[in-house]
């Protein structure tokens, strides 16, 4: 890899900014100074320093993230900022996605990432990651009328879907409802409450596997994930 390329993306700084740190002699490869942006390295093995420290290599990154509402699941949009937009500009780097979408107005737990396999195993109906979501309902609902979504309900359009685990965490005009999806249809949430007759006005997702959004995370917060929350996502 050139040594401005692994700049760019181990440190977020641009490639005109890299550039000026080689000609500067700022930027060392194995405690010689490398003053060439083409000069080839090897991210696993060669030690780079800029100004001194040393730039650790990183592969992939992995980062969580508070939605808040009226940004969209998405790397670009024309009506709405996109999540990517709230990541500090420091943190952002090339080839980031979110991991799977939540609607422009649900708020919760987002993952982004650059790396595909850890994305696939999350989103993946196959590996059976459960999401957790917290819905709140127009109106009172029963605990009968939940139990098609525990059989496995059929949308409007006739799309079938997996039993879900659904209880009642508060009850009264405007219930909430716990559900734990391991798919992720399209609208899934708000459609299997509207094929019992009822309305999501508000939903948030607080966990995804055992990974549940720390509660010190305040909406349109980012941040990097650790080693111990990247295992809990498939716990
Ligand atoms: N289900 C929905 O309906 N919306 C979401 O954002 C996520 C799950």
């Amino acid at each position: 890899m050139r040594i401005d390329q692994f700049l760019a993306q181990q440190t977020g700084i641009s490639r005109r900014e890299g550039k000026e740190l080689l000609r500067k002699g700022r930027v060392f490869v194995n405690h010689k100074p490398v003053c060439l942006a083409k000069t080839q390295i090897v991210p696993e093995s060669d030690l780079v320093e800029v100004n001194g420290k040393q730039v650790e290599y990183q592969k992939y990154r992995y980062f969580m993230l508070h939605k808040p509402k009226g940004v969209i699941s998405a790397t670009e949009g024309k009506d709405y900022p996109t999540v990517l937009s709230l990541m500090p500009p420091e943190r952002f780097r090339k080839g980031l996605f979110p991991v799977g979408r939540l609607d422009v107005d649900t708020t919760g737990l987002l993952l982004l990432t650059d790396d595909g396999a850890f994305a696939h195993r999350i989103i993946s109906p196959k590996h059976r990651c459960k999401k957790t979501y917290l819905a709140t309902l127009e109106r009172s609902v029963s605990e009968e009328e939940l139990m098609p979504l525990r059989n496995g309900v059929i949308l409007a359009d006739g799309t079938e879907c997996l039993p879900v685990e659904v209880s009642i965490i508060h009850d009264g005009a405007n219930p909430v409802i716990r559900i734990v999806l391991c798919e992720g249809k399209y609208h899934q949430v708000k459609r299997m409450v509207a094929a019992i007759s009822h309305r999501v006005v508000d939903l948030h997702r607080l966990q995804i596997g055992s990974l549940v959004l720390p509660e010190d995370l305040k909406e349109g917060e980012c941040r990097e994930l650790s080693i111990l929350e990247k295992e809990q996502l498939f716990g």
